[in-house]
């Protein structure tokens, strides 16, 4: 596989099927899984991970049944360093797989209670095994962000000697930052020359930066999850990672990025898992505006408070009327309905406006503006005279 379809520098790997449904509690059913990958493929990420076939049952069913789609994502199996894994891969139709096994000494003892020596050996056999019988290899360096260099470099010529086509760098525990990153991964890059995919955690809150510092340090493939979805604090999420090699690094990849808070529901609902307000990309506040002078603004030009259009990525711009509005939003919000407000007018609703999102402890419903318009013409003595009802005059 190049770095990606249609040759793109950086190709997206997806791991919301395989890393994602392994976060504590979640549990796809095999349909969830069919739908998600549909629904990457349609977005236009270049590699889906979709299972893990020696689970057997209706895992093994899953990704057999994800292989029948006929898909233009290339689809990868996951397995351990394990002959039978890869058997079990093979027996699915995936043109893909990765080899993943422990590389850190604290994993090598604690884990696997093994050597290093036995590391390389399993490898070499699985990565031979898949090679032989025509599929793409990612030898998965678990732990790889622990592991002593000297080591890391050995496994991958092994791997590379092997047949191996890429390596995946797992931050497994995610306690890399930016800076270290890109130091790490252009060492290996310059000196081992392979295909480096990243694969970053966000036990510190640094998945996507530390995704894109490996980007910035050459590696081509980047490993995400939809909503970040993944073990403890999660995985570097697609939309956040794709949002942002664009917007930070001149990066687009050219996914149908207006579908991202469709999937992002969808995979919301099937990991119940609801997406918080404020989530990067595709949070429902992520495009929401209250206060009065950002309000202001968004409504003179999007651009003064928007990174980039909510549209981009499936949302829509919200003003919502509450307790840090201005006037100016009062008039936007009642033209929407028709009704033409002068600056008078909406400073004087203003205060109750205020007084009620105190009262309520939220922003208001339109309903609620309403009322308290109907109020505010009722107690006027010209009543008529407040605001203009009617269809905008062109
Ligand atoms: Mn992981």
């Amino acid at each position: 596989m190049s770095p990606g379809k249609d040759g793109r520098k950086v190709a997206i790997v997806d791991t919301t099927l395989r890393d994602g449904e392994q976060t504590a509690g979640v549990v796809f059913a095999k349909s969830e899984k069919i739908r998600i990958a549909q629904m990457l493929d349609e977005v236009g990420v270049d590699q889906i991970e979709v299972g893990i076939p020696v689970m057997g049952g209706e895992e093994m069913e899953a990704v057999k049944a994800i292989a029948r789609l006929g898909l233009r994502a290339s689809l990868m199996a996951w397995n351990r360093a394990v002959v039978s894994d890869v058997e079990a891969s093979l027996a699915c139709g995936v043109d893909a797989v990765a080899i993943s096994i422990s590389t850190s000494d604290i994993h090598i003892q604690h884990k696997l209670k093994a050597s290093r020596q036995w590391v390389l050996d399993a490898t070499a056999r699985a990565v031979e095994l898949a090679k032989r019988n025509g599929l793409y290899v990612s030898a998965n360096a678990e732990d790889a962000s622990r592991t002593d260099p000297y080591f890391l470099a050995e496994f991958i010529r092994v791997a590379r000697q092997a047949g191996a086509d890429r390596i995946r760098y797992c931050d497994t525990v995610g306690i890399l930052d930016p800076f270290r990153t890109c130091d790490l991964v252009k060492e290996l890059i310059y000196t081992q020359g392979i295909d480096i995919e990243m694969h970053t955690h966000n036990d510190l809150g640094m998945a996507t930066a530390n995704a894109l510092a490996g980007v910035r340090a050459g590696a081509t493939y980047v490993g995400v999850t939809v909503n970040g979805l993944g073990e403890r604090a999660g995985n570097a999420a697609l939309e956040e990672v794709v949002m942002a090699l664009k917007y930070t690094m001149d990066l687009d990849l050219g996914l149908d990025t207006r579908r991202f808070r469709e999937l992002s529901e969808y995979v919301a609902r099937a990991s119940d898992r609801e997406i918080p307000p404020g989530k990067a990309i595709v949070g429902s506040n992520t495009f929401a505006h209250e206060s009065g002078i950002h309000t202001d603004g968004t409504l003179k030009n999007p651009r003064t408070y928007e990174a980039f259009n909510p549209e981009e990525v499936g949302l829509e711009r919200q003003i919502v009327i509450g307790k840090h509005s201005g006037s100016r939003a009062i008039m936007n919000k009642f033209k929407e309905y028709g009704v033409f407000l002068t600056e008078k007018e909406a400073a004087a609703l203003l205060p109750q406006v205020r007084a009620l999102a105190i009262e309520l402890k939220r922003p208001l419903f339109d309903k609620e503006l309403a009322y308290l318009y109907s109020a505010h013409v009722r107690a006027r003595p010209e009543k008529s005279a407040v605001g203009t009802i009617g269809r905008e005059g062109r």
